[in-house]
This record gives structure tokens, C-alpha cells and sequence, in this order.
């Protein structure tokens, strides 16, 4: 079989790659191993995704507006979104509509696994397992990696190793009289006890909540951590689902060799401190589309411009955010500080501002004095 572009992974970063191709007319096909992946992860994604992606109303099945941050100590701070909302999906759903979407404007969608990547004079030999068709070889002119942190496409080109990828795992329960509290709120924890150098989290979903905790560190016992987590917020109900699968939350060295293109988890695009990657998937992915239909139409000298873009957009928030990781997450400590700075209403407007758009957002100089000095404050003196 032959095509011009083909996408390997038919996750959020694949799915909006070949949407992006199909409007511009330019034919894809999309190779995902499993068509009804669940894909381990929070579901939650900013309004500026809802809006840039089209995401309809249906799928996000909460609109959480009340967040809560713990310390190790149990400061527990309650903040309210006001200029918009933490959209709760369900990524078996999510996933699906994105890929149908895809589909139903042209992308052939093909349930397979890749096994070997084979680089050719002008373009690519995929091997896959055979198909419902019997295919077993796909060659394409141009190659779109978004087959996740584990990235096979990745491997087999040789790009510079997914370096330093976190772990995480989360629980699915049932709502009950005693989880109800969760019902519309998020709440995340600073605690080295759920987490050496991340967060646990519980966020809420139509049907049930999702309680989960990540870290870098290799010799975290990830379920152990899972279990405390559970213990300190009481819940003895017993899990009805279990996940767990990697974040790789430091970008690739390189994103783009010859006419490959890593987009999503593939390329490392997991912010630090937050563990986002939805929006920096399917962001990527649509970028690296809009480069490749610039360069088939000689509006773009190289493909390295998709990669270039995206650093000069979003470098300093990947940055700012393994230095907030780096300070804030090393102790409980400074833990300690980080939640009892979260109460100042201009940190809350700021970091809610980011969030949603994508957007560091700065602040008046009064503003910034008055954060420093609460910071020092705060951290120095851990209270
Ligand atoms: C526990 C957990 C919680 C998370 N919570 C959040 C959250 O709340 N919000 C957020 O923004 N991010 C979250 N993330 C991160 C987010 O899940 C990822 O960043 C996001 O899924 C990346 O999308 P992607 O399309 O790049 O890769 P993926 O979603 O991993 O998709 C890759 C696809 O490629 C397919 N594939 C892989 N190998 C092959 C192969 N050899 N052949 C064919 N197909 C293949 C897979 O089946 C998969 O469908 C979380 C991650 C974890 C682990």
C-alpha cells in the first residue's frame, strides 16, 4: 500500500495531525494498534482547547471551576475560576471522536501495530501486522510520529532519546455519599508522602472520580504512593479501573529529521509541574500538519519549521514550569511555601490565566514585588 503521509498513532497529537491534512485536501492514513484504547490519563484540558479544537459540549462531562491545593501540613487552599473552566473528557470517548472526525473527512483509519521503520531513498517502508485487509506494508513520502512516550517510529529512526519519563497511575471509583464532595472540584497535593516530586490529584467525572499520582522518581514505589494517597483521603472503597502508562515531561533534543516529524508524547511534549499533554498533542500535531501543507505547497523551506514554531512558542512555558518543578516540588518545605502562596488572589488569576490559554502572562511590577516577597516569605520560613 502507498500514501503520502502516513501517522503512526491515532491518539489526540495523530487524530488532529490527519484532521488538519484532510481539510487541506492532503490524503493520510492513520496506523493505531488498538481503535478502543483507553488511553491511561486525568482527562482534563483548558477551555482554549474546547474553543481552538472544536471539542463538542458532550464530551466534557465537567466544567470544574472549584480547585483546591493541599500541603503536606494540610493548609488546604480553596480557589474559584472565574475567567473560565478545567474541562473534564473521558479519552476512550475523546480519542474517538477526534479519530471519527478525522475519518469522516477523508483519513483511512487502520487498526494495526507498527513493528519496523525502513527509511527509503524518497520517503518510508512501514511493516505492520497484517490488517482486517491483509497489509502488512505501508509506503509513504512523509511520516508523522504520534505514537506516544514509547514512540516505535522514534526508535527505529534513531531521534534522540525520550529522556527522564515520570510514572503515573490512577484509580477510577464510583461516586458514593462519600466521595460526593469531589462531585465539581479539583484537588491536587504537595506531599512527599503521595508524591516525592509531583502531585496526587482527584478529579472529578460524570460517573466517578479519578485519583491518581505521578513522579520521576525511579525508586518510588508508584502503587505504594497510589495507596497512601488513597488512605489519607479516606476512601475505602475498592478501584472499579486501574491505569498507569508514562509522562515524558522534557522534550526530545530534536522533533524533525528528514521527512519525520515527532508530534505529542512522541516528541516529550508534557509540561513539568502540571503533567499536561493534551493540549501540547494535538497543538503539535496540528503544526506539524500546517508545516508539512505549507511545504508540499513550496510555502515552507523545510519541515523544521514546525519544530521551530513550536519552541518559539511555547519554550519559555515548558521552561518556567521544570524551574516551578524544580523549587517548589524539591521538599515539603517549599511545598509548604508554594500552597500558602496559591492563596494570593494574583497568583491564582496568573497561573489560571496560563492555564487556559497558554499564555504566560505578566503581571504589573506591584504585583510581582508583592509574589516575590510572599515567596520569600513563605518558603523561607516554610509556613
Ligand atoms: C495517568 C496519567 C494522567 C494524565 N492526565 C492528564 C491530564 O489530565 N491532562 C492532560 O492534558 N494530560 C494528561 N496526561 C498526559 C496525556 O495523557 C498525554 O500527554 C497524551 O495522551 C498525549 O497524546 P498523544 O496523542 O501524543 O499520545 P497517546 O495518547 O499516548 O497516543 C498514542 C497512540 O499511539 C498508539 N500506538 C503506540 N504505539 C503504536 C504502534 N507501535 N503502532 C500503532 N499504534 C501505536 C497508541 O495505541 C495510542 O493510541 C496524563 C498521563 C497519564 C499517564
Amino acid at each position: 500500500m502507498k500514501c503520502d503521509v502516513a501517522i503512526v498513532g491515532g491518539g489526540p497529537a495523530g487524530a488532529s495531525a490527519a484532521f488538519e491534512l484532510a481539510k487541506a485536501g492532503l490524503s493520510s492514513v492513520i496506523i493505531e494498534r488498538n481503535l478502543s484504547n483507553a488511553k491511561p490519563c486525568g482527562g482534563a484540558i483548558p477551555l482554549g482547547l474546547v474553543e481552538e479544537f472544536e471539542i463538542p459540549p458532550e464530551l466534557v462531562e465537567r466544567k470544574v471551576t472549584e480547585m483546591a491545593v493541599r500541603s503536606p501540613k494540610g493548609r488546604y487552599v480553596q480557589m474559584s475560576m472565574k475567567q473560565g473552566y478545567v474541562g473534564m473528557v473521558r479519552r476512550e470517548r475523546f480519542d474517538k471522536f477526534l479519530r471519527t472526525r478525522a475519518a469522516e473527512n477523508g483519513v483511512s483509519l487502520i487498526e494495526s501495530k507498527l513493528r519496523r521503520v525502513k527509511k527509503l531513498a524518497d520517503g518510508y517502508k512501514l511493516s505492520i501486522d497484517a490488517d482486517s485487509q491483509g497489509v502488512t506494508e505501508i509506503e509513504c513520502k512523509y511520516l508523522i510520529a504520534a505514537d506516544g512516550a514509547n514512540s516505535k517510529v522514534a526508535l527505529e529512526l534513531e531521534f534522540p532519546p525520550n529522556e527522564l519519563k515520570a510514572v503515573a497511575i490512577q484509580q477510577r471509583f464510583h461516586y458514593s455519599p462519600a466521595l460526593e464532595k469531589w462531585n465539581n472540584l479539583v484537588e491536587i497535593w504537595f506531599d512527599s508522602e503521595v508524591s516525592p516530586d509531583f502531585y496526587a490529584w482527584v478529579f472529578p467525572k460524570a460517573d466517578h472520580i479519578a485519583v491518581g499520582t505521578g513522579t520521576e522518581n525511579k525508586n518510588a514505589h508508584i502503587k505504594k504512593l497510589q495507596n497512601r494517597f488513597r488512605e489519607k483521603l479516606g476512601i475505602e472503597a475498592e478501584p472499579y479501573y486501574e491505569e498507569a502508562a508514562k509522562l515524558p515531561m522534557h522534550p526530545r533534543k530534536t522533533f524533525v529529521q528528514g521527512n519525520a516529524m515527532l508530534v505529542g508524547d512522541a516528541a516529550g511534549l508534557v509540561t513539568p509541574s502540571n503533567g499536561e499533554g493534551i493540549f501540547f498533542a494535538m497543538k503539535s500535531g496540528k503544526m506539524a500538519a500546517e508545516t508539512l501543507i505549507d511545504f508540499t505547497r513550496g510555502k515552507a523551506k523545510s519541515l523544521s519549521l514546525y519544530e521551530k514554531n513550536f519552541r518559539k512558542n511555547y519554550n519559555l512555558i515548558f521552561t518556567a514550569l521544570s524551574v516551578m518543578q524544580a523549587i517548589y516540588y524539591r521538599n515539603d518545605r517549599m511545598r509548604e511555601g508554594f500552597v500558602a502562596i496559591c492563596k494570593d488572589e494574583h497568583v491564582q488569576q496568573i497561573t489560571f490565566d496560563s492555564y487556559l490559554y497558554k499564555k504566560l502572562v505578566p503581571a504589573p511590577l506591584w504585583v510581582q514585588m508583592k509574589i516575590t516577597a510572599k515567596n520569600i516569605y513563605h518558603t523561607a520560613l516554610g509556613r
